[in-house]
């Protein structure tokens, strides 16, 4: 039996002298409880020593401390058999963990010091459909030294001109998703931050990032609610699943639907407006940029399959996991046409029919 060491998001705390609780986590924190008063007096001062250790040095030595305490083989034993439960739900380690939580929380944190990798970021492309979020999020990434691709209005209207989600039209649909394909492929991640999102483009948008395995990451308000979420399809839901399983709720609640009431009866947009948007464009830029950066230089996503909801009126918070929706017309197990197969048929029948054609010269 080696030293053990208490895992670093672990307290140790004493209820009185007969009780100890070892805790991790800090708001959903689970518990173990030792509670040594049924053992003799040999093993109870084991215990108390072992448990201060951990306070005081964060580490014990179970064999030190059990010659100390006078403590048989066979309580040793017994005391062994605790701790490695512990050891196996995570509040103790058999080796210092320190440095790999450190260097875990320092990446999530952003902070990147002595880190080589992350000078390699992969570049990304940025969607928006006004010119703030475009301006917010240009300066961030000078800042950031993110490379970061301005999508221009053209790509942006022909995601909202294509229909990549029917298949009515195979030729048309093959050709604008190989363009769009072709387009989206160098990037190693999408983001986009809308004040009203243009869910058909998102849409068509989607379809071709659930191919590409490209992670979307989009920021938006929409009616009273704040959003922000990330999908990296097909380890989470991709933005149909989310729009199945949680927008077409909140539109259809009554908080949504009485500010689309009262917004058509207070007229179309104002003058202003954008600019009172703005401080709410900035927290949505540099939220998408923030996970973007991690996602375009660690692969790391904080935000993957989740999504949080913020109702803007009394800024209630909600985190939810975005989970796959089986019947998902974008990445669901839905059988669909081969176009492939459908057009060469076609075209199969168009070059018979064209062979049994002869040009005859009149003369
Ligand atoms: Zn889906």
């Amino acid at each position: 039996m080696g030293k053990y060491h208490l895992a670093d998001d672990a307290k140790v705390f004493w209820d009185g002298d007969e009780t100890f609780r070892v805790r991790k986590g800090i708001w959903n924190y689970t518990e173990a409880v030792l509670a040594i008063g049924g053992e003799e007096e040999k093993a109870r001062d084991f215990y108390r020593r072992c448990a201060d250790a951990l306070i005081l040095e964060r580490c014990f030595d179970p064999e030190a401390i059990g010659a100390a305490a006078g403590l048989d083989a066979e309580g040793l034993a017994a005391a062994a058999d605790n701790f490695s439960q512990l050891a196996r739900q995570g509040f103790l380690h058999t080796e210092d963990q320190s440095f790999l939580t450190r260097s875990l929380v320092n990446l999530l944190s952003m902070s990147f010091t002595g880190i080589d990798d992350v000078k390699r970021v992969q570049p990304a492309l940025f969607l928006s459909t006004d010119p703030t979020s475009a301006k917010v999020a240009g300066f961030l990434s000078d800042e950031m030294k993110y490379p970061l691709d301005m999508a221009d209005e053209a790509l942006m209207a022909e995601l909202s001109a294509v229909d990549l989600t029917t298949r009515s039209e195979a030729m048309e649909h093959l050709k604008a998703f190989e363009r769009l394909e072709e387009r989206l492929k160098p990037y190693s991640a999408i983001l986009g931050c809308f004040l009203r999102p243009p869910i058909g483009a998102l849409r068509n948008l989607n379809r071709v990032l659930v191919k590409l395995r490209i992670p979307l990451l989009l920021g938006f308000v929409d009616g009273p609610f704040l959003t922000l979420l990330c999908t990296s399809s097909p380890e989470t839901g991709c933005f149909e699943c989310f729009e199945h399983r949680v927008l077409a709720r909140l539109e259809d609640t009554a908080a949504y639907t009485s500010f689309v009431r009262k917004a058509v009866e207070s007229g179309r947009k104002k003058e202003g407006e954008g600019k009172a948007h703005a401080s709410l464009i900035g927290f949505l830029v540099s939220s998408v940029l923030a996970e973007g950066f991690l996602a375009s230089s660690l692969r790391i996503n904080k935000l993957a399959g989740r999504i949080i909801n913020v109702y803007l009126p009394t800024l209630e918070i909600q985190v939810q996991d975005l989970l796959r929706v089986p019947y998902c017309p974008a990445c669901g197990s839905v059988a669909a046409a081969d176009m492939d197969e459908l057009y060469t048929s076609g075209r199969a029948v168009i070059d018979r029919m064209l062979d049994k054609i002869q040009i005859v010269s009149p003369n």
